[in-house]
């Protein structure tokens, strides 16, 4: 191959400019030229894109968010969308593509690389969830759960300056990965995930006294997609039954997504970056970079995609969580 491309898309992830700089360096490295894609598929669409240097990469290890811009983009689900596409590749010359992203980016590379197969696709995972199989962790992850143990400390000086009961709703629809983690960093009472139901009578039963009955301030962390109507109706139901705390509700939101790359973030970024150049030099395609047990491997986004309900929390973290809160 002699000319390939980059985009981000999805959600973005602190740690996707550190990956894009990668990329760009990799392939100019080993002498192919290299395009930036704005705002993921749209831009493959739309033709927004332009032709990258190792200069356009200078000074963006640093920065959260994402040079080449993210998307959602409905069209790239039609056939119509995806020849536009296709076309404008072609007419650039654009031979393969490094698509960072979460698992709705790798099912549309990977339906676009079956229709197309002279385009080559490598994914890289890049998602603050930490929800693919095939990765210890994802991109952004970690920066993501440093961002969020950050305010949380905040919180609980306040916490316990008043006697208060915190509930904290943080990102995660259908992974408490950030929650879990955050949880342990930051002494959480209780941690609901959308990976295990949570009684809120247990809840109210742990909040109400005996073992919690000395604790002067609360932490209760609240992953989005908790089965359980969602962060303001836990607290109001909670308020009912515990009466010897101050109750109050804080949603994170999006500063959870923002902010400088961790170490961890942009040596990641990085490797993963290098290695998904290196395999589409080697004639790899359809599949995901990962890091397993510090190693980087290459695993199909076939199976990437169709083993992630096999990706789980792990077991002996959420019995250290429940043990260490007492
Ligand atoms: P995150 O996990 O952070 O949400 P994601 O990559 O899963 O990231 P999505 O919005 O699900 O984010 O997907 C990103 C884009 O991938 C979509 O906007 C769409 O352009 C494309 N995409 C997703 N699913 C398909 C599909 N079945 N066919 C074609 N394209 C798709």
């Amino acid at each position: 191959i002699s000319k390939i491309a980059v985009l981000t898309s999805g959600g973005d992830a602190p740690g996707m400019n550190p990956c894009i700089r990668a990329v760009v360096r990799t392939a100019i490295f080993n002498g192919l030229e290299v395009t930036g894609i704005k705002q993921g598929y749209k831009g493959m669409i739309e033709d927004d894109m332009q032709d990258m240097q190792r200069r356009s990469v200078s000074n963006i290890l640093n920065l959260g968010g994402t040079i080449l811009k993210t998307a959602r983009c409905m069209e790239f689900h039609t056939d119509e969308g995806m020849e536009k596409a296709y076309q404008n590749l072609k007419k650039r010359g654009i031979q393969a593509l490094v698509v960072i992203g979460g698992d709705g980016t790798f099912t549309g590379a990977l339906r676009f690389s079956k229709k197309y197969p002279d385009i080559k696709v490598i994914g890289v995972p890049g998602t603050i969830d930490n929800d693919l199989y095939g990765s210890t962790y994802t991109l952004g992850f970690d920066t993501a759960t440093n961002t969020v143990i950050d305010a949380i400390d905040k919180i609980r000086d306040t916490a316990d300056a008043h006697d208060r009961l915190f509930f904290i709703e943080v990102m995660g629809r259908d992974s408490g990965a950030i929650a879990l983690r955050a949880g342990i960093c930051c002494g959480a009472e209780a941690i609901l995930l959308p990976e295990k139901e949570t009684a809120i009578e247990d809840l109210i039963k742990g909040l109400k006294g005996g073992e919690y009955d000395t604790k002067t301030s609360s932490i209760v962390i609240v992953a989005e997609g908790d089965k359980n109507g969602g962060v303001y109706d836990i607290a109001q139901k909670v308020k009912k039954e515990v009466t010897h705390y101050d109750i109050k509700v804080t949603i994170l939101g999006h500063l959870q997504r923002g902010g400088a790359p961790s170490a961890f973030d942009r040596i990641l970024g990085s490797r993963l970056g290098f290695a998904a150049v290196n395999a589409l030099i080697k004639g790899e395609s359809q599949q995901m970079v990962g890091l397993e047990a510090n190693v980087i491997r290459l695993v199909s986004l076939e199976k990437a995609l169709n083993q992630k309900d096999k990706f789980k929390l792990e077991d002996d973290l959420l019995e250290m969580a429940h043990v260490l809160s007492i």
